[in-house]
């Protein structure tokens, strides 16, 4: 008879290297169960682009389990607790192996599983798959929670980073039982009714090779030049375009982490550039630290104070953001970008976010919604806490009164209009004198380049100075109320 099987779950951890759940199958000489739930709580919680990025990875994931192991990734839809019970009962396993998770949602289901599931004869085992650090062991010398970014940091960086593990060149044991498995094109999740997602295919490849092969692009072309390039959209390989596969784990933080030390020693000249970048991967810790510790970050500003600011929340004004029809060319180049290709550079994240919240005086908590439902790599942690950062309403977040002048940002990150002529294209021949502020163009040459505002190109929804100033008001007269 074949020994009792080990039940691993995957879920924002689809790949094989550094795999922690893999290294300890390798403790014993049971077969193994590996499997994705498509639990429905979980799954209806993620945006469109989200669920289009799940689906396709578990497909090539899928794909890998077979030509590496012959192994078949079981697929089951259902409460996780309730189908991790029923695999125990069919095949008499007598573990479960599971990645951590750290929404509120996604942990109270861990722990009923935990509660349900572990008992005699059952080991449950969650395994830190997703972070540097688990958050509840980085404290500071009171013991307490760090809340700002720079001593959680350098706290961090005084402890070990354990070396990411390759992927097991091992011969794994299948289960040798025919087991259920849903077919995945019987999943209909909503991003198979949005059409809009079928043209993300255009500009990802969703697979673990794919992620390692642009860590290591990155490593070699864009690097060197990181510290003073990432906020230039308009060249090609700016930053690393890593989140959406950090986001479902096809690649590993840790493995992220090292490859950049290793590269940092053989090249002593680039260390600036890997410190700036290994910083944005802590700012990635940080965001899961203050999740962890504050769990309804998704839901409410972290202080507390800002639930009443005196938000307008237009709609009409939101749904121009939405559609990138506001008559800000670098505003609608963002919001045109993601909608194409579900993906923005932080420094437009940072200059569209700020519109919403100060010109249009509309609630983060509708550009967060916005973004997690067309981010390839809308992650709770990271949106959230971005989110709240540019309100100004985070625990270590940019001032209310920081806010960006849509136009000189876009002089400034990219003067030719480079990065606005491709995602704009109707104003694409436009000098560039005038591309940053087309409504100032003569009539003449509104007639010569064929756009005329208001009828080509939208008038600017508002009058920048006027939002801002009117912005900063609301923000004395909250302030003066506290
Ligand atoms: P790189 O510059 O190559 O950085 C490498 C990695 O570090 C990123 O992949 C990401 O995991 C992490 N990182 C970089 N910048 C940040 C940051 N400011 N905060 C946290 N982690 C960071 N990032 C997401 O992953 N998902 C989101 O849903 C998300 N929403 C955001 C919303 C707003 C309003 C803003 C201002 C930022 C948001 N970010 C989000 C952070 C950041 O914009 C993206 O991580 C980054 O643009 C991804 O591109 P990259 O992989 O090329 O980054």
């Amino acid at each position: 008879m074949q020994q009792q099987p080990i039940i691993l779950v995957f879920y924002q951890n689809l790949r094989f290297h550094d795999q922690p759940l893999l290294l300890e199958v390798l403790q014993h000489t049971q077969p193994i169960i590996p499997i994705f739930i498509n639990d429905p709580k979980v799954i209806e919680r993620l945006g469109e682009a989200s669920q289009w990025w799940l689906y396709q990875s578990i497909r090539a994931f899928k794909q890998q389990w077979k030509s590496a192991y012959n192994i078949e990734l079981i697929l089951r839809t259902g409460d996780s607790v309730r189908v991790l019970q029923q695999l125990l009962q069919e095949t008499n396993a007598n573990k479960i192996y599971l990645g951590k998770r750290y929404t509120k949602l996604e942990r109270e289901i861990d722990e009923r599983i935990y509660e349900e599931l572990n008992r005699d004869g059952i080991t449950i085992k969650f395994f830190n798959t997703h972070l540097l650090f688990e958050p509840a062991n980085i404290k500071n010398q009171q013991g307490n929670s760090f809340q700002i970014f720079t001593p959680f940091w350098k706290t961090c960086l005084t402890k070990t980073i354990e070396a990411d593990l390759p992927a097991p060149d091992h011969i794994f044991n299948g289960y040798n039982q025919p087991i259920n498995s849903d077919d995945l094109s019987d999943w209909k999740w909503g991003h198979s009714q949005a059409a809009w997602t079928r043209k993300l295919a255009n500009h990802w490849h969703l697979s673990e090779l794919a992620a390692l092969n642009k860590l290591a692009i990155f490593l070699k072309n864009s690097l060197a030049g990181y510290n003073n390039n990432r906020d230039l959209i308009a060249s090609p390989s700016f930053s690393s375009q890593l989140s959406p596969y950090l986001r479902w784990g096809q690649i590993s933080a840790k493995k992220i982490f090292n490859e950049v030390i290793h590269t940092m020693e053989r090249d002593p000249t680039i260390q600036q550039d890997g410190n700036t970048f290994l910083k944005e991967i802590g700012w990635r810790e940080f965001s899961y630290y203050l999740l962890y510790h504050h769990p309804s970050m998704q839901e409410v500003p972290l202080n507390k104070r800002f639930q009443d600011f005196p938000y307008e929340n237009n709609l009409s004004l939101l749904e121009k953001w939405q559609k990138g029809t506001t008559g800000f060319p670098i505003i609608d180049a963002g919001m045109r970008q993601l909608w194409l290709e579900g993906w923005m550079p932080n420094r437009l994240r940072m200059i569209v976010a700020s519109f919403l919240i100060k010109d249009l005086l509309i609630n983060w908590q509708f550009g967060q919604a916005w973004f997690i439902d067309t981010l390839v790599d809308a992650d709770p942690a990271n949106n959230a806490n971005s989110w709240q950062w540019v309100a100004g309403c985070g625990t270590d977040a940019s001032p209310y009164f920081r806010i960006f002048n849509p136009i000189t940002q876009g002089k400034k990150f990219d003067s030719e209009g480079k990065y606005i002529r491709k995602y704009v294209p109707e104003l694409k021949d436009l000098p560039t004198k005038y591309i940053h502020q087309p409504w100032e163009m003569p009539i003449t040459l509104q007639e010569e380049y064929n756009v005329i505002i208001g009828k080509d190109y939208p008038h600017p929804i508002v009058d920048h100075t006027i939002q801002k100033n009117k912005a900063l008001d609301c923000w004395k007269e909250f302030k003066g109320k506290g």
